[in-house]
């Protein structure tokens, strides 16, 4: 029996992970659940899956769910989150955006399994990320489908391979496109908050969503794949597959290509992540050959979607370079969601904030929490000079 903490369990990730673990009673138990405020969602799973542990972001909402179950542990607030990062055989971080980083590292610094969809964090902590990936037993199990898909064609963990790999040509990345791949930039001006959120494959979290109607989710998992697997930016290409059936591929020197295919269903992926090495039943994914009729691909448009140019730039810069470029976007993305920006100057304050980047090395924790402050201080006053 594997047992699973659940950290950002309402989400879209979270709630998938749960409908996993409910299809195979006997393999996981969730031992902790925690989410930001969703006090009565958080109730239900608790009846159904029975943690030991429950933490919530919102102090309100756990003192809500300890009046509904008296003699159950349930705590709130960072500190509380980091213990239950350590508490179970895997912790699946599905928490959204910068506010997963003390999971992430908890989880690896306890040397736990981590199976890992909360990309802001490794991107925003990257270098103290990768320090607490060489406690004993650590491990990072990409969730997403991307990487899930690498992972799987690089032939699965490396965490310890102590060669980087020789015979990796090029890591192909696939991205659906989002809603606004055949928009003209003239189109492109006027998109709204609804046009966004409509994404042509994948139903998820609302901030991912219009990161991917940016292609910032591409960019963010360009950087990723860097970190995951060290390799080089320059062997990182983007692929626009629109049927997102193939997740991402490898080529080989020898040219070569292992590709991973399944239809769009996270619990795929999730499934994969909780069961490394081995695999089980997930139903989800299973391609229909019959209907199967054509795969397309095309070059991205880096010319009306910048913000896949401005990750390659901060990733390349490194350091403290991609915490500001994710809480530029954070930032940026909840006004746009809040209708206070239009879509197309969500690049622009991105760009503008990383006109103002320092050059402040990663080389503590605090360096990140810092740079992400300082970030955000400035790509908000970028946002109110717009
Ligand atoms: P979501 O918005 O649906 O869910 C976010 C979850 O995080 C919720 O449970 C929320 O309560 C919780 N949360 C937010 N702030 C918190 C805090 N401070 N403390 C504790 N919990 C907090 O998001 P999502 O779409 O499930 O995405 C989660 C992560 O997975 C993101 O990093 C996203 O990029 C990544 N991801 C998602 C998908 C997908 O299909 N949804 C695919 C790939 C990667
Ligand atoms: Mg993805």
């Amino acid at each position: 029996m594997t047992s699973v903490a659940i950290l950002g369990s309402t989400g879209s990730i979270g709630t998938q992970t749960l409908d996993v673990i409910r299809r195979n009673p006997e393999e996981f138990s969730v031992e902790v659940l925690a989410a930001g405020s969703s006090a009565d969602l958080v109730i239900e799973q608790i009846a159904e899956f029975k943690p030991s542990l429950v933490v919530m972001a919102d102090a309100a909402a756990a003192q809500k769910i300890k009046t509904e179950f008296d003699t159950l542990q349930v705590y709130h607030g960072k500190e509380a989150l980091e213990k239950a990062a350590t508490q179970s055989d895997v912790i699946v971080n599905a928490i959204v955006g910068f506010a997963g980083l003390p999971v992430t590292l908890a989880a690896l610094n306890a040397g736990k399994r981590l199976a890992l969809a909360n990309k802001e964090s490794l991107i925003a902590g990257g270098p103290i990320v990768q320090k607490a990936r060489e406690s004993k037993n650590a491990q990072i199990i990409p969730v997403d489908s991307e990487h899930c898909a690498l992972h799987q064609c690089l032939g699965g963990d490396t965490t310890n391979a102590d060669e980087p790999f020789t015979t990796v040509k090029k890591l192909l990345l696939t991205a659906s496109g989002g809603p606004f791949r055949k928009w003209t930039k003239t189109e492109l001006n006027q998109a709204t908050l609804e046009d966004a959120l409509n994404h042509p494959t994948w139903s998820m979290g609302q901030k991912i969503t219009i990161d991917s109607s940016t292609l910032m989710n591409k960019g963010l998992e360009v950087i990723e794949a860097h970190e995951l697997f060290g390799i080089g930016y320059d062997q990182i290409d983007v692929i626009v597959h629109p049927q997102s059936v193939i997740h991402s591929m490898v080529e080989f020197v020898d040219s070569s290509v292992i590709a991973q295919l399944s239809m769009p269903d996270m619990r795929l992926p999730i499934s994969y992540a909780l069961r490394y090495p081995t695999r089980g039943e997930a139903p989800w994914g299973e391609i229909n050959w019959d209907t199967m009729r054509r795969l397309d691909f095309e070059k991205p448009n880096e010319e009306a979607f910048p913000c896949l140019g401005l990750a390659y730039e901060a990733g390349k810069i490194g350091e403290t370079a991609p915490a500001w470029l994710n809480a530029a976007n954070e930032i940026a993305v909840e006004a746009f969601l809040k209708r206070v920006i239009k879509w197309v100057e969500i690049p622009e304050i991105i760009q503008m904030t990383l006109n103002e980047f320092d050059g402040v090395l990663a080389e503590t924790e605090h360096d990140i929490y810092a740079a992400d402050r300082k970030a955000r201080v400035i790509a908000t006053a970028v946002m109110e000079k717009l």
